[in-house]
């Protein structure tokens, strides 16, 4: 046992040496220890933890973001999940069917703004849905909605530099296939791994897409195909603290296979209006820390970030829970799949990370360890991208300092 680690497990008696010596040396471990470790471990002795696994690979003391710009391509969504704001309908007015050339004008201001991120966002499939969405579709001269993002990206990174990266919802192979050489990483949030909330009266009783089968499957086919991709969970949906386990578990065997999992990010339940959740309420604070640190103590190599908009107050906390990366952050467009919780500026989040000793740094939408490590560069970067990422990079893979400023 190191020296740093030794003193770690002195400090902090009550947790179980020999496991803690395991996770840290990434040596296997069985998902019954694991269980029996969280729960016979304090919640102060796993942020500990959880931290001192953060800093042992982050000598710089770097806390990263992405600087985003955020475009509603299309909010019509054939499924409806029990808490869910952004999902519009046809008839009211605030439903949003961009053109390319509105497209284009949000990448433009977003460059002005020193953005590097495209985040391009749509509900689930909307085209199976609704009339207006496939007519949409068939005016500029596409019959799905894949082929039209992987359009528009082209045209994003081609006018702009900006780097495009899809939330698009659970895609197929050859969907995603379509995007590899526009989309230097694409998004999709698991959520959960648990089916028990499909059932009846669950968030997700309405949402088969969310069925954690489909979502696996597209998480493992970013993996064949060599995707950097970002997923998540979403914690307080009704799930227990084993279901958040099991679902860590089995996104980190999934990394442990094909290497391309760049971030998980543990975001808060936020019971909002108008929906069928409005009174349910969101993770106590004490269970979402938890969930934080055990991510981080499981996910070895992979980025953990926690959304700073949706717990204005308090997120520093998440700080001393081990996370490493606020996520994207737009100086201009909101964050409209939680339109009621507006980003922070990128200063006050400076701040923030300031007064935990940490130095913000802004990121591209893929994590620098796809792009200065050889190898995976040449496994996970379409070879037609790496001219757009070069020139925005310093040597850590970082964006360039004197790029924002
Ligand atoms: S959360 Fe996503 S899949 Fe669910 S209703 Fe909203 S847009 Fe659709």
């Amino acid at each position: 046992m190191n020296n740093k680690l030794s003193s770690l497990s002195c400090q902090k008696g009550f947790l179980n040496q020999e496991i803690v010596y395991r996770i840290s040396e990434n040596k296997p471990i069985e998902e019954i220890e694991i269980t029996n470790f969280i729960k016979n471990s304090n919640l102060d002795d796993l942020l500990s933890f959880s931290r001192y696994l953060r800093d042992k690979n982050n000598s710089s003391k770097v806390i990263s973001y992405s600087r985003k710009i955020f475009i509603n391509l299309i909010n019509l969504c054939k499924d409806s999940c029990s808490y869910c704001t952004y999902k519009k309908e046809p008839y009211t007015s605030e439903v949003v069917m961009l053109k390319p050339h509105q497209v284009l004008s949000l990448a433009d201001a977003g460059k002005k703004l020193k953005c590097t991120e495209a985040l391009l966002v749509t509900g689930e499939r909307p085209e199976l849905k609704y009339s207006e969405a496939k007519k949409w579709l068939n005016e500029l001269g596409y019959k799905n909605l894949v082929e039209l993002i992987a359009y528009l990206s082209e045209i994003i990174l081609k006018n702009t530099g900006l780097l495009p990266h899809t939330n698009a919802g659970s895609l197929t192979k050859k969907e995603m296939a379509m995007l590899k050489s526009t989309n230097v990483s694409l998004g999709m949030m698991l959520e959960n791994a648990s089916e028990k909330l499909l059932e009846l009266g669950k968030a997700h009783e309405k949402a088969p897409s969310k069925n954690p089968k489909v979502r696996i499957k597209s998480i493992i086919s970013a993996g064949e195909l060599k995707i950097p991709i970002t997923t998540g969970l979403l914690i307080g949906i009704g799930e227990q603290l084993v279901d958040v386990i099991e679902s860590i578990l089995l996104i980190k065997e999934i990394n442990e296979k094909y290497g391309h999992i760049q971030e998980v990010i543990i975001q808060n339940f936020t019971p909002k209006i108008g929906t069928s959740m409005y009174n349910c309420k969101p993770p106590s604070d004490t269970y979402f820390l938890k969930c934080i640190a055990i991510a981080r103590i499981l996910l070895t190599g992979i980025n953990i970030q926690v959304p700073p908009n949706l717990s204005p107050n308090v997120y520093a906390n998440y700080l001393d829970a081990g996370i490493n990366d606020w996520g994207g952050i737009s100086p201009l467009t909101p964050d409209y799949v939680n339109p009621e919780y507006p980003w922070p500026t990128i200063n006050e989040v400076k701040t923030v990370t300031n007064s935990k000793g940490f130095n913000l740094r802004a990121r591209l939408p893929i994590y620098p360890e796809y792009i200065i490590n050889k190898n995976n560069l040449e496994n996970f970067v379409a070879p037609n991208l790496k001219e757009f990422i070069e020139p925005l990079i310093d040597e850590k893979g970082l964006v360039k300092e004197d790029y924002i400023l």
